[in-house]
């Protein structure tokens, strides 16, 4: 998929001040290459071939997103990029995520998604930007299965989801 690489490749950059937009670009140049499939909630992940080349690319491209790539199997129908998670809620369900660390890049238990943000993109992560997993998995990281919102937008995005689930509420 040379196109794709083509088109994604000057959006993955280190650039602080620009990272959020790369973000997204990268996200919908994903979303636009290729038949996206339509998740819960209205949301849309890339193709799983999408997914899988774009971690090809940045494990090759990327030295830190190279060592990560050694733990991540690929899901073959969403393309997530799963790392081990043993649960995903604890045991007072809060969420759980799977955590990195790897002083070389600078990973002290870091949370998997934010690792790989930082690591293709270098955004300023304050505390309150959560990272909304739109395919729903905690064990992914792929920076094209998520956006990043306020605590506040990401918990209301739950709390809808969670009413939807059990039919409390719809959301129409
Ligand atoms: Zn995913």
């Amino acid at each position: 998929m040379p196109e794709y690489i083509n088109a994604v490749k000057p959006y993955l950059e280190k650039a602080p001040e620009q990272a959020f937009e790369n973000i997204r670009t990268v996200r919908s140049i994903s979303l636009a290459v290729n038949q996206a499939i339509a998740v819960y909630g209205g949301y849309e992940i890339p193709s799983p071939d999408v997914s899988w080349n774009l971690l090809e690319y940045c494990a090759d491209t990327n030295s830190a997103i190279g060592w990560l790539a050694t733990m991540i199997t690929i899901d073959e129908e969403f393309g997530c990029w799963c790392l081990p998670l043993a649960a995903e809620y604890d045991e007072k369900t809060r969420a759980r995520y799977p955590q990195v660390s790897r002083k070389e890049y600078g990973a002290h238990s870091t949370l998997a998604h934010r690792f790989v943000l930082s690591s293709l993109f270098n955004p300023t992560l304050t505390r309150d930007l959560h990272w909304d997993h739109i395919c729903r998995s905690h064990a992914c990281c792929n920076p094209t299965h998520g956006e990043l919102v306020t605590a506040k937008t990401n918990n209301a995005r739950k709390d809808l989801s969670l009413r939807h689930t059990t039919g409390m509420e719809t959301l129409f």
